[in-house]
């Protein structure tokens, strides 16, 4: 098949493409598998039962059902949902927002998409602009989501070192170089891979970086506040009419129904709203008819500072406290301060192999994990420390197989550094 050169980007052998099909692959081999490698969120059973509940009652009232399955929503999205959520964001966060300031996506994944191709790439002068991340490592998920190519670049990031073995990475704002082909700053808060939350000083540098050189500030809100709350640290929540912030239900526990939330000044979500009509037409409705309720009665955060947050906390002191427990004190392995999300970031310094061998023994030995490499989006130098960290989920599988996982990790990592 002759291929444009879209069909061939988005077709080919894209990194998040290869590592999906690689972890699938492993998992239907009919090996027993440990999965600590993809970003399912946890089974919470309070979260679950609630969403059963709703389902039970869509399905039982003829009228909501139709509303739910039998018409499109129109292109911005689902107006009660919109709705609640200008309610919400403007009665609990203080933002100066209506609903002319939302959009519904299908997933975030999908306004990243739309988003980092509207505002990079080529422009009609000639010019090429490109999305700057403060800091790789960043989500992989951005790395192809470019039309054309090279849309990314990235500054080192300064490492702290923490005591009880953990570091912390912050923004180095002496080495970005936003200016005129810069087309927006984004950054993931808390961060996929590293549980990294950057810190409302860090936040308030990069507004006013954007502000200064007139783009916009995407934050990535998918892990983050007000919900699904995933961040065990003091965090303030950011918006301005400057910055885009983009939520997901996913982590709240419904990846399935694929329903992202941008937050963004009028013309932004206008933009984006012709956008979703083209490539969409409209997005799902079901994320909608599960959530309105929650989110129009502020219970979706209740839920999420109550319930969520305190399920993956506990599962992070497990995580940590197993980790440490397996591993041999003398192999200098360190852990990303876990601020957020459902990872913890494994730094090994100085290790004999990459993480990419270090990720396929673990596969052999039936632990899925994801190699650190594939997190550096914009890093153009072959900067060592990208082959020495790997991510892994602790928190969508049962502690006694997090426990077993850690165990191989801990004994193929030993291997590594004393072979
Ligand atoms: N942003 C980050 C940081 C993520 O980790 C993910 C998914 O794992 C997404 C965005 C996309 O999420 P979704 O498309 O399910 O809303």
């Amino acid at each position: 098949m002759n291929l444009s050169a879209f069909g061939k980007k988005f077709g080919g052998d894209a990194g998040i493409t290869t590592l999906m099909d690689d972890i699938s692959s492993a998992l239907s081999s009919g090996r027993d598998t440990i999965m600590m490698g993809g970003g399912n969120p946890a089974n919470i059973p309070e979260i679950e039962a609630i969403i059963r509940q709703r389902l039970k009652s869509l399905a039982n009232d003829p009228a909501s059902a139709r509303q739910l399955l039998g018409s499109y929503d129109p292109p911005q999205g689902n107006s009660q949902l919109i709705d609640a959520l200008a309610h919400l964001f403007s009665k609990k966060l203080g933002w100066p927002i209506t609903r002319h300031n939302i959009a519904l996506t299908n997933g975030s994944q999908s306004a990243f998409f739309m988003l980092f191709n509207m505002l990079a790439g080529e422009f009609e002068d000639g010019t090429h602009k490109q999305i700057q991340l403060p800091m790789a490592p960043e989500y992989i998920g951005y790395a192809d989501a470019g039309i054309a190519g090279d849309l990314f670049t990235a500054a080192h990031p300064t490492i702290d070192q923490l005591e009880l073995r953990q570091f912390k990475y912050r923004v180095q704002f002496d080495h970005l170089n936003v200016g005129s082909s810069t087309g927006a700053i984004c950054v993931s808060r808390p961060t996929n891979p590293t549980g990294n939350v950057i810190t409302d000083e860090e936040v308030e540098q990069l507004d006013a970086l954007a502000q200064a050189n007139k783009v916009p500030l995407i934050i990535d809100g998918a892990y983050g506040l007000p919900f699904p709350g995933l961040i065990y640290t003091p965090a303030t929540p950011f918006w301005n009419d400057n910055t885009i912030v983009c939520l997901s239900l996913s982590k709240f526990g419904l990846p399935g129904v694929r329903t992202g939330i941008v937050i963004a000044n009028e013309e932004t979500i206008q933009t984006l709203a012709g956008m979703n009509a083209i490539i969409n037409l409209a997005s799902g409705s079901f994320g909608a008819a599960l959530t309105t309720d929650l989110i129009k009665s502020g219970e979706i955060i209740d839920l999420s500072q109550k319930v969520i947050r305190p399920a993956y906390e506990a599962q992070l002191a497990f995580a940590q406290k197993t980790l440490h427990r397996l591993m041999d004190p003398a192999i200098p392995y360190l852990m990303h301060k876990p601020e957020g999300t459902m990872f913890l970031w494994l730094w090994f310094k100085d290790m004999p192999i990459s993480s990419q061998t270090l990720y396929e023994r673990l596969k052999n030995r039936g632990v899925i994990v994801v190699s650190g490499h594939h997190f550096f989006v914009g890093i153009t130098d072959d900067w060592q420390h990208q082959h020495e960290c790997i991510r892994i989920n602790y928190a969508a599988q049962n502690p006694q197989l997090i426990a077993q996982g850690m165990g191989i990790i801990a004994e193929e990592v030993r291997r590594a550094y004393i072979s």
